[in-house]
């Protein structure tokens, strides 16, 4: 990986640290919601945020980043998304070490917090609905009104906070608000509301609390509690960057700095937590980790690296303006990585079966065939090979135009590490007519897979042999969605846009027979079709199962 390259974010930490502002330390979080698993936007912020903490070791305050989840939202958040947030975030390659925190462990803190702001006049137990609420708080051009409870005495709305705590009133009655400006340009700033009634159990507070705080009166406080200096969150955040240090002045606490970045998104999928929900609670693909789904968990079961990933991350590098990253750009870094970590195999997804005529009944012949074409240190395998072998059906055309440089009748062809084969006879089935079989012949003078005569021989094939091959399936990918933004228009379902072909699976696939020794996520170069890797939970040495990654080439434009 190269040297991180500079950012404005990098910057700002620079000239912080040349003032020596928070000590001469760089404290950063990844503060996910518990509610999904992460997809490949999060990994543009746990890269950035993890990153910093690495390359700010030296600072004379040291460095560290959290891992820090914001589960203020019972009814959403699950032990599932946790378990599966921290094995996530493990696997891209970072460790926060003992900086786990939740921000429920807070819940007590926010409250006494709370509790201040009302005795400072700065907060109030409003009995509006919400429906009200969002009608009093006015619109871009319309200042807001002020609501009949604004001006509840302190004593009131210590009683009423406390009452609401207790539990003695019901979901969506009362709220409490911040006591902020109705009139505010920023419609963030118009009495906020702080907390909220629900009772229903959390994961880890069980049925403690029944009043819940809300995201912009949780965040900055957690923030400031753990030490962080550089708070870095997406652009939808930079009108509540406001309402983030009201509340850290109000409360006079330690004051990190809210910097904001834009978000990353790649076309041909969607990026948010809620439409990925649909999709698996909807049945449209077989679970969060699905690998056509976006998700980290489903980039790893389809075969990416987490270097890979890492490499997208810091090459998209990170900015102030919105933009789309192509698909292709991903494919690309995973396709480079696998390119030089990937052993080479053979493997045949529609088999044709080939008779070698002139080659002994029950002789083996084996190849030794370097598992990487470039790089020797990753040695090499032996490939069997005998007189019935299986290739490609489509490298095989009985009537072809001049330029096709496969196998046809008469033509002759390379089959990779092993000899010259000719097309002598094609066998149909009388019945259907389909081409099942072909006859060849073999020199075998061209051992290696060069003649002698130094006749020239064009195109190479992959190829198995059949006595030795072992039966597996394939399951091929395509895009999820066959739009480039699927969720760009709102009068349209996201979900109308799904590509109905983006799963084949292929069942009668045949791979060379060192892969019958694959572990679940080793991940192959099958030659000639792409980059492949073992799934991670239905492969078995019994039935293999392979994921395509990528393609060898770029598909994408097509
Ligand atoms: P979603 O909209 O998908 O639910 P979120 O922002 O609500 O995403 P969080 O769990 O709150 O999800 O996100 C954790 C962190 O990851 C936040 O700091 C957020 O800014 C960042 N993040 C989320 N999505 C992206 C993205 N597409 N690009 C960059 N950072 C992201
Ligand atoms: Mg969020
Ligand atoms: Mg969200």
């Amino acid at each position: 990986e190269s040297a991180a390259p500079t950012n404005f974010i990098r910057a700002i930490i620079d000239a912080d640290l040349r003032q020596n502002k928070n000590d001469g330390c760089v404290v950063t979080r990844f503060p996910p919601e518990p509610n999904g698993y992460l997809h490949i936007g999060h990994a543009k912020s746990i890269c950035l945020n993890f990153g910093l903490a690495r390359d700010y070791a030296g600072a004379p305050g040291g460095s560290r980043c959290h891992l820090r989840f914001d589960d203020t939202n019972p009814t959403k958040e699950e032990q599932e998304y946790i378990d599966s947030i921290k094995e996530t975030v493990r696997w891209l390659g970072f460790d926060w070490g003992a900086h786990e925190y939740y921000a429920s462990d807070y819940f007590e803190q926010l409250y006494r917090w709370a509790i201040r702001l009302i005795e400072a006049g700065k907060a109030y137990v409003d009995d509006l609905s919400a429906e009200q609420i969002r009608a009093y708080r006015g619109t871009l051009t319309e200042p807001g009104r002020n609501s009949p409870c604004r001006d509840r005495s302190v004593e009131e709305n210590l009683a009423l906070f406390q009452a609401m705590k207790n539990g003695e009133f019901a979901d969506g009655s009362r709220v409490l608000r911040a006591k902020i400006d109705m009139a505010s340009p920023n419609l963030n700033l118009r009495d906020p509301v702080m907390y909220r009634i629900l009772h229903a159990e959390h994961h880890r507070t069980g049925n403690r609390w029944c009043i819940y705080p809300m995201y912009d009166f949780t965040h900055g406080q957690s923030d400031s509690l753990e030490g962080i200096t550089h708070s870095i969150c997406t652009l939808e955040f930079e009108a509540h960057r406001p309402l983030y240090d009201w509340f850290i002045d109000q409360l006079g606490i330690h004051h990190p700095r809210q910097i904001e970045f834009a978000r990353l998104n790649i076309n041909y999928t969607v990026m948010s937590k809620r439409k990925l929900l649909e999709l698996v609670n909807g049945e449209y693909v077989q679970g969060w980790d699905d690998p056509r789904m976006p998700t980290l968990a489903g980039l790893r079961r389809r075969g990416f690296t987490p270097a890979a990933i890492r490499n997208f991350c810091e090459r998209i590098g990170v900015s102030k303006k919105d933009s789309c990253v192509d698909m292709g750009f991903l494919e690309y870094c995973v396709r480079e990585d696998l390119d030089r970590t990937t052993p080479r195999a053979m493997a045949v997804l529609d088999p044709l079966r080939v008779v070698i005529d002139n080659y002994p009944e029950g002789q083996v012949d084996e190849f030794e065939a370097p598992n990487h074409p470039n790089l020797p240190e990753m040695g090499t395998r032996k490939v069997p090979f005998s007189r019935v072998l299986y290739i490609e059906r489509e490298d095989f055309m009985e009537d072809p135009p001049k330029k096709f440089f496969r196998l046809a009748p008469g033509r002759e062809v390379r089959l990779k590490y092993a000899y010259l084969i000719r097309c002598e006879e094609v066998v149909r089935d009388p019945v259907s007519n389909e081409i099942i079989e072909l006859r060849c012949t073999y020199d075998p003078a061209s051992r290696g897979g060069s003649a002698p005569d130094g006749r020239k021989v064009k195109g190479t094939l992959h190829w198995v042999s059949a006595a030795h091959a072992v039966k597996t399936e394939v399951r091929l990918y395509d895009r999820l969605f066959n739009v480039p933004a699927p969720d760009g228009d709102k009068e349209v379902d996201f979900k109308s846009h799904l590509n109905p072909d983006s799963l084949r699976v292929l069942g009668e696939c045949l791979v060379e027979p060192s892969l019958a020794e694959a572990q679940p996520e080793n991940r192959y170069q099958f030659e000639r079709l792409g980059y492949f890797c073992a799934d991670r939970f239905d492969f078995t040495a019994g039935k293999p199962v392979f994921n395509r990654t990528v393609t060898l080439r770029d598909s994408w434009a097509k």
